[in-house]
């Protein structure tokens, strides 16, 4: 309603229903968005699309319009429908994400990652025994610019050294 109140308030309100949970920045865009329903609120698919763009399945360049909404941890074993466990996916890779030895894995790229808070995919071991999860560059060319742009003023420092 646009009021406020405290936390432990809105915790008393929020017993036993089932609330939607948004916390925004300074300038209102989303930083969470959680409900603890199956499907994704169309403001939760507006966040997904600014920021996965699209497919997060490496390689695949299938834009935002073609993707559906995917739990990252499943939720029939729990996940729940937030933003930090929601992914982008287009009909081809979500076929392809499953728990038998040919299925694709995914998960949330971890703090230590360059793409923390990403969508990571992990190949089956027949196509990838490392077992490695990798994210999807192809909708993020602005963050492949800056690593090269990184990449290239450390090696011209390096030789000025
Ligand atoms: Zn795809």
């Amino acid at each position: 309603s646009g009021g406020h109140v405290s936390i432990d308030e809105a915790l008393k309100m929020a017993e036993g229903t089932c609330p939607v949970l948004a916390v925004l920045d300074a300038d209102g865009l989303p930083l969470y968005l959680g409900r603890c329903e199956r499907l994704a609120t169309p403001a939760q698919r507006l966040a997904l699309i600014a920021r996965d763009k699209g497919c997060t399945r490496p390689g695949c360049d299938a834009p935002a319009s073609m993707c559906a909404v995917h739990h990252i941890t499943d939720w029939a074993k729990g996940g729940p429908t937030d933003l930090t466990n929601l992914t982008l996916v287009c009909d081809h890779c979500h076929a392809l994400v499953n728990d038998s030895a040919d299925g694709w894995k995914t998960v949330v790229m971890g703090k230590d990652s360059p793409y923390r808070g990403r969508t990571g995919w992990i190949a089956p071991k027949r196509l990838d025994p490392t077992g490695t999860a990798r994210v999807n560059d192809r909708h993020h060319v602005g963050q492949q610019v800056a690593t090269a742009i990184d990449s290239s003023c450390q090696r011209w420092g390096s030789r000025a050294a």
